[in-house]
C-alpha cells in the first residue's frame, strides 16, 4: 500500500473508532447518570464509559492492525476484581449495545492493550477514552481523544466532542459568528494536511483555522473548569498583563484545543498548580495536532515544544500554552514573567 493510502486508511479507522466510542459515552450518560449519582458524586458512570470507550476504540484499532500498540489511560485489572463485578457487567452491556459482536473476554482484552510505555521509537497510539470526566457527569464538555505517534512525533489527532455546539461554516457560537445548529463535533488533523471539523453524526468536513487576532486586548482565553488542573489565579494575572478584557472561557477537556483550533478562543492556558505534576500524553496529543494543523502554536509554559517521545507523560515539559500562533511569543513572555521561570 502507498504511504498516502495507508495514512488515509488510518484516519478512517480512527474516525470510525472515535465515533463509536462517542455513541457509547452518550448512551452511558443518558442511561446511567441519575440526579442521585450526580449529588453523591458517584463516579461509576464515568468508570463504565471510560472502560467501555477504551474497549471499543482499541478493538477497532486491533481489527485493522493486529499488532497495534496503545498508550491508554485505563487497564482492566480493577475490572477483574470480584468486588467490581457489577461495574464490569455494565461495561460489557454498554459496549454490546454499540457493537454486539464483542463478548466479555474480547472486551477485557481490548482494554488491557492500553499498557504500552510510549517513547521515541516506532508507531503507537495514545488514547484518553473520556477526557474531562467532570464535564461528562455534568452533561457539559468532554472529549474522546485518540492520536497516532510515529518515531516520537504526533502524526494524526482525532477529537470527538459529543456536546460541543456544531455551527455551519466552522466557528463556534462564542465568537458570535454563527448560531449553533446542533451538538457533536469531530475534529481530525493529520500532519501537513490541515485540521477539519465534521459533524459527529456524519457528513462532510470543513477546514478550521485559528483566529487572526494579533492584539491580546482582542483575544479571549480558555482554561480548565477545575482550578486544581490549571491555576486560575496565575491566568487572571497573565490576562491582566496582556490586556485581555474578555472573561475566561472555562470548559473541561481537550475541547479547549478545539476551541482554539476553530477560533472560538485565541489562547489556552494550562498553568501548573504543583511543581511535580507531569501532563499525560493522552491529555494533549490529539489536541496538539488539531491546533497545529489549524495554524496555531503549542508549547509548555517556558515556550519549549511538547515532547511526546518521553514515555507516558510529558516528563520534559511543564504546563501547556496554546495560541493562534501570532500571539504565542507575547503570551509566553508574560507567562514566564508572571511565573518567574
Ligand atoms: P481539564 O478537563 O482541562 O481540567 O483536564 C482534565 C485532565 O486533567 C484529566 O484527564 C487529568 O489527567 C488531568 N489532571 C489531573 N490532575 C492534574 C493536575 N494536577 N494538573 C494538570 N492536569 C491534571
Ligand atoms: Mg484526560
Amino acid at each position: 500500500m502507498k504511504r498516502e493510502d495507508h495514512q488515509e486508511a488510518q484516519r478512517i479507522v480512527a474516525m470510525r473508532a472515535v465515533r463509536k466510542a462517542c455513541e457509547l459515552c452518550q448512551s452511558v450518560r443518558d442511561t446511567l447518570v441519575s440526579a442521585e449519582a450526580l449529588a453523591k458524586k458517584d463516579k461509576s458512570p464515568v468508570t463504565v464509559a471510560d472502560f467501555g470507550a477504551q474497549a471499543i476504540i482499541i478493538d477497532e484499532l486491533t481489527r485493522a492492525y493486529p499488532e497495534v500498540l496503545v498508550v491508554g489511560e485505563e487497564d482492566a485489572s480493577a475490572l477483574c476484581n470480584p468486588t467490581n463485578a457489577a461495574i464490569k457487567d455494565r461495561v460489557v452491556e454498554q459496549v454490546r449495545r454499540v457493537d454486539s459482536s464483542l463478548d466479555e473476554p474480547r472486551i477485557l482484552q481490548a482494554i488491557d492493550r492500553g499498557a504500552h510505555d510510549g517513547g521515541s521509537r516506532g508507531r503507537f497510539w495514545t488514547l484518553d477514552p473520556i477526557d474531562g470526566t467532570k464535564g461528562f457527569l455534568r452533561g457539559e464538555q468532554y472529549a474522546i481523544a485518540l492520536a497516532l505517534i510515529e518515531e516520537g512525533q504526533v502524526t494524526l489527532g482525532v477529537l470527538g466532542c459529543p456536546n460541543l455546539p456544531w455551527v455551519e461554516g466552522g466557528r463556534g457560537p462564542t465568537t458570535g459568528e454563527g448560531q449553533a445548529c446542533g451538538r457533536g463535533c469531530l475534529f481530525v488533523a493529520s500532519r501537513d494536511r490541515g485540521a477539519f471539523l465534521y459533524p459527529l453524526q456524519g457528513g462532510g468536513g470543513t477546514q478550521v483555522r485559528v483566529t487572526e487576532v494579533t492584539d491580546p486586548a482582542r483575544a479571549s482565553f480558555c482554561e480548565s473548569v477545575e482550578s486544581g488542573h490549571s491555576s486560575h489565579g496565575d491566568a487572571a494575572r497573565i490576562a491582566a498583563l496582556l490586556g485581555v478584557t474578555a472573561p475566561p472561557f472555562r470548559i473541561d477537556s481537550q475541547c479547549k484545543y478545539a476551541a482554539v483550533a476553530r477560533g472560538d478562543a485565541s489562547i489556552y492556558l494550562r498553568l501548573p498548580t504543583s511543581e511535580d505534576y507531569r501532563e499525560k500524553i493522552w491529555d494533549h496529543a490529539a489536541g496538539w495536532m488539531v491546533v497545529k494543523e489549524a495554524g496555531g502554536e503549542v508549547s509548555d509554559v517556558r515556550g519549549r515544544p511538547l515532547d511526546f517521545a518521553a514515555g507516558r507523560t510529558l516528563s520534559r515539559n511543564q504546563g501547556v500554552v496554546a495560541t493562534n500562533g501570532r500571539l504565542h511569543d507575547q503570551v509566553i513572555a508574560v507567562v514566564r514573567e508572571t511565573l518567574r521561570i
